[in-house]
């Protein structure tokens, strides 16, 4: 097992980025240190009269190169550390993708499976009450990320509008289509994993009609993932949930019809194994989709896929990485792959801010075209400068928000 936090793990990806990039100790010290960090308590009155505290956390690491953007996290093991290292991670991914924002997350340790609905949007709408006077469309922009949904997405936004004295969209990016979210945002994150794997095949000269691919969690990522990839022409041989995994249904549609009535994935003809056991599959591709520190010292050797798509943010350690680098694993990393949802977000915030909605194929169209952008990108400085596509990454992302601090000089 690793003993690093996610936290180390960022950093150390920092670190390399800035020596990589001959960046000073000055801009070390700026780069690594986030601008604002709040920590909230967060009282719920259970349906049955009993209060208990939460704890919520908002941090927004750069707001450099304009307003900070990132997901809220409903989650037991939520922290303070945790929250910073991803909100580090949305910085340089923003940048990379050269999205106008900065990096932010946030998020409440708790369970969210233990609230009923009406504890959830009264937990949500709290959090969102403590946080309010650093948040706004000009400021920071929340959005889903793992145990939120629209639903939260549309409480936030009311309490917030209601504190305004009227309607503000922008607050919050991933809402309900009727409260001015945009069309295509629920399959974003997955569209871009399955735009990253196809570019990703090509690259290793693999057809990708026929590739085949196992998905680790089959939430917002990795379910939208799948559905793409099928769509492409690849042929999912497994998925897994906290459950557990299975192997041998028909079709992505044939398992979800199935889930959607019996709650499991155990659709008819399918097989179970474990998490672990769908990781190690002899596949094309594995997608990591689910949480952080998946692919790990333990379980990198014995992983036979060419190519790892990180649908999940930092599913891989760093011991877990050395690993797949020197087995030769094509590692495409989290802040490319899974950038689609921040750029349709970005697309939702625009649509807000214009009160002019694009249609689906609009949103597709551009989100191909920034991801393609991004992926090019990654994929040339990999190449020309013999790094790994991480590596690359993270000198794209850290390079242009250091460039943003020089050009804007430090107040007063
Ligand atoms: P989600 O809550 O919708 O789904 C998570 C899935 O992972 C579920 O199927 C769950 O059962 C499964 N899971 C949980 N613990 C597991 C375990 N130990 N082993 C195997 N499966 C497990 O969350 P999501 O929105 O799909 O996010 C997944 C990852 O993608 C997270 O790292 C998140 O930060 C990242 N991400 C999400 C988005 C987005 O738009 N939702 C964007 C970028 C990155």
């Amino acid at each position: 097992m690793t003993t690093e936090s996610a936290l180390d793990t960022a950093l150390s990806q920092l670190r390399r980025a800035i020596e990589q990039l001959s960046l000073s100790e000055n801009e070390w010290q700026t780069l690594s240190t986030p601008r604002r960090v709040l920590e909230v308590a967060v009282p719920l009155r259970r349906d049955n009269g009993n209060v208990e505290m939460y704890k919520g956390f908002r941090v927004q690491y750069s707001t450099t190169r304009g307003p900070s953007k990132g997901g809220v996290r409903f989650h037991p093991e939520v922290n303070m550390e945790e929250t910073i290292a991803l909100a580090m991670l949305m910085t340089w991914k923003c940048a990379l993708t050269n999205l106008p924002y900065g990096g932010a997350k946030g998020g409440i340790a708790v369970d969210p499976a233990t609230l009923s609905l009406a504890e959830n949007e009264r937990l949500t709408r709290r959090y969102t009450s403590e946080i309010l006077p650093i948040i706004g469309p000009e400021r920071d922009i929340p959005a889903p990320d793992v145990g939120t949904d629209e639903k939260n997405m549309a409480w936030m936004m009311d309490t917030y509008s209601v504190n305004a004295g009227f309607s503000v969209p922008g607050v919050v990016t991933g809402k309900p289509i009727v409260l001015g979210g945009s069309l295509g945002r629920t399959s974003a994150t997955g569209d871009g994993v399955a735009i990253s794997t196809r570019e990703a095949l090509l690259h290793r000269k693999i057809n990708p009609l026929g590739a085949t691919v196992a998905i680790q969690g089959f939430g917002k990522v990795g379910y939208w993932a799948a559905v793409a990839l099928e769509n492409m022409g690849l042929k999912i041989v497994a998925v897994s949930d906290v459950h557990g995994g299975v192997t041998g249904f028909a079709s992505i549609k044939d398992l979800w019809d199935h889930f959607l009535v019996n709650n499991n994935l155990d659709a008819p003809g399918t097989e179970r194994m474990t998490n672990e056991e769908l990781l190690h599959l002899d596949v094309d591709v594995l997608i990591p989709a689910a949480l952080a520190d998946s692919i790990t010292e333990k379980s990198a050797p014995k992983i036979r896929a060419k190519i790892v798509v990180e649908g999940a943010n930092a599913p891989t350690t760093p011991e877990g990485d050395a690993i797949l680098n020197d087995k030769g694993v094509l590692v495409v990393p989290d802040i490319l792959a899974n950038s689609g949802g921040v750029i349709v977000s970005y697309f939702e915030w625009v649509q807000d801010k214009q009160n002019y909605f694009w249609d689906a194929d609009e949103v597709k169209v551009n989100l191909n075209s920034i991801m393609m952008r991004a992926f090019k990108e990654v994929e040339e400085s990999a190449t020309s400068g013999k790094v790994t596509w991480r590596e690359a990454a993270h000198m794209l992302g850290v390079g242009r928000v250091a460039q943003a601090h020089r050009l804007r000089g430090l107040y007063p």
